[in-house]
């Protein structure tokens, strides 16, 4: 039997907070339960905003937390190639097209289109309005005019042609990080419609090379928080269009700020550095991420 396989992939472009402690201890704990192995993923795509800084005092911290990975750690803007063939096997499967539409263009049609039809424009599991489709009927020629004039322009998946082509998908969802209780759970990517999977400056996109990765690195088990448990639907269509394994997914609940919300970069969330600096160890930052020793258990980490 081949040992599972987790990993924590935090994207380095903001200091680790509480949120990402409880994710990472959560892995480590659901592999030395299970004798799997620990790997570190640097989502670090965003090339502009992720510095070898930032991935420092990524490293900095686990390491602080008591947390071993294997080594090297994968980090994806060495992968490009990767994720570009990915791409291009979808695109010449007729799955993706590009789109020229801006953000601007993009909520000025959404507008138009409600006071015509009096009625909400669908907006994804993240709120973001879905994209028209429109441009998924745009003449090849047209296409290849445009992009050649250098118009600035997405790739994105035509959902329907993808729902259509991968046919009814389950997807394998555990009641513990350590994989135990599985259900299968019926994957919605129709709630996303045409996700974006490349970008001119960033030729990939956080779904497809999270997808792509976890293959090529053989992860059997994802731990990782609520917060990402709608996207793994589009994961689960990207995985079976690709022929790729499905690994389980556990998606363990999120840590709330004092104001209700999930912790975030964005919301000033105490970087795990602060906490550190302010004199606190390991275990009482484990405590704090709701991830301490369970009775009967070494201490932890
Ligand atoms: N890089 C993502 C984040 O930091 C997590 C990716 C994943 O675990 O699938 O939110």
């Amino acid at each position: 039997m081949m040992p599972p396989v987790f990993r924590f992939a935090p994207s380095p472009n903001g200091p680790l907070h509480l949120g990402h402690a409880r994710s990472a201890l959560l892995n480590a704990r659901a592999a030395r339960r299970s004798r799997g192995r620990l790997l570190l993923r640097h989502e670090d795509i965003d090339t502009i905003r992720c510095t070898p800084a930032l991935i420092e005092g990524v490293e900095r911290d686990l390491a602080r937390l008591g947390l071993a990975f294997e080594r090297p750690a994968r980090r994806q803007s060495e992968h490009f190639p990767a994720y570009r063939a990915a791409l291009g096997r979808l695109v010449d499967e007729g799955l993706v097209y590009p789109s020229f539409l801006s953000r601007g263009e993009i909520r000025a049609h959404v507008r138009a289109m409600e006071e015509e039809r009096g009625t909400l424009w669908r907006a994804d599991p993240d709120g973001t309005p879905l994209a028209p489709t429109f441009e998924r009927a745009m003449p090849a020629a047209r296409r290849e005019m445009l992009i050649a004039a250098g118009i600035a322009h997405v790739w994105r998946l035509d959902m329907d042609k993808a729902i259509e082509r991968a046919g009814p998908l389950s997807i394998r969802s555990a009641a513990t990080p350590e994989g135990q209780g599985v259900a299968l759970v019926p994957a919605r990517p129709q709630d996303w419609g045409d996700v974006v999977l490349a970008r001119r400056e960033t030729p990939t996109s956080y779904h497809l090379s999270v997808v792509v990765d976890d293959a090529s690195q053989g992860v059997s088990h994802v731990v990782r928080g609520a917060d990402l448990e709608a996207a793994t639907s589009v994961h689960r269509l990207l995985q079976a269009l690709l022929g790729l394994p499905d690994p389980v997914y556990h998606h363990h609940a999120l840590l709330l700020g004092p104001d209700g919300r999930k912790l975030s970069k964005s919301t000033g969330a105490a970087a795990l550095s602060r906490l550190f600096e302010s004199g606190l160890d390991a275990r009482a930052v484990a405590a704090l991420a709701g991830v301490g020793p369970e009775p009967g258990e070494a201490p932890f980490p």
